[in-house]
């Protein structure tokens, strides 16, 4: 782990200074979109096993089992692309943009 923090121009001290996540939070969105859309996309394989099995109560467990299987992909889609979207924002925070802001003086700066 790269955990170097540098010191503020202004106060030449690196105790207030910390890493601004913007990348980090908007690669968690992006991720749990993108991941929620694949899961259910990749659900739809187990919503059509879930329909057939729900199938043996012919409508209503036809309809659960497309439901619940789709609803399953999804969330575990949005987690595991919410997880990927984190740790990518984060390299990008912390190794390629790398943007800093000192809370004593409020000073932004890129290393
Ligand atoms: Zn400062």
């Amino acid at each position: 782990m790269d955990n170097e923090i540098p010191k503020c121009p202004n106060c030449d001290s690196s105790e207030h200074v910390a890493l601004i996540n913007t990348n980090q939070k908007i690669g968690t969105a992006v991720g749990g979109v993108a991941g929620g859309a694949a899961g259910y996309w990749g659900a739809s394989s187990g919503a059509v096993t879930g329909a057939t099995i729900g199938s043996v109560v012919p409508v209503v467990g036809t309809g659960i089992g497309i439901l619940a299987g789709g609803l399953a992909g999804a969330l575990a889609g949005f987690f595991a692309g919410s997880a990927v979207g984190n740790q990518v924002g984060e390299h990008i925070d912390r190794h390629i943009i790398s943007e800093w802001r000192c809370n004593q003086c409020g000073t932004e700066f890129e290393t």
